[in-house]
């Protein structure tokens, strides 16, 4: 069956594991494989624009964001810093920083 993803406000509702994320449900092996040396650029959620929809957490193809106290967190030992989370964040919530600035 296709999975139509949609850019909306409406939350995505989480209710057992087959509303994980598909790529990190998947794929356990990825926790192994820390991929957050590869970024060149950290995405950093603004808390004060976050409606808490974790959209960003179901397009995440690296296990990077965990819902931490019902918030996003991104976990910097994964995220490869690919930017698909700015790209589908409803709310432009994420910002892009330079490492090592
Ligand atoms: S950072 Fe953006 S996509 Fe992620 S939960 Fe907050 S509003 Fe939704
Ligand atoms: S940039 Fe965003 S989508 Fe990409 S790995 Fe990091 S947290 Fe996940």
């Amino acid at each position: 069956m296709a999975i139509k993803f949609q850019k909306s406000d409406k939350p995505i509702k989480i209710e057992g594991a087959h509303d994980m994320p598909p790529m990190p449900a998947a794929l356990g092996s990825m926790l192994f494989n820390k991929t957050g040396s590869w970024r060149n650029v950290r995405p950093v959620i603004d808390y004060d624009k976050c409606i808490k929809c974790f959209i960003c957490w179901k397009f995440c193809p690296e296990p990077a964001i965990k819902i931490v106290d019902e918030k996003p967190v991104i976990d910097y030992d994964y995220c490869k810093g690919c930017l698909m989370c700015v790209e589908e964040c409803p709310k432009d919530a994420i910002n892009e920083e330079l490492e090592g600035k």
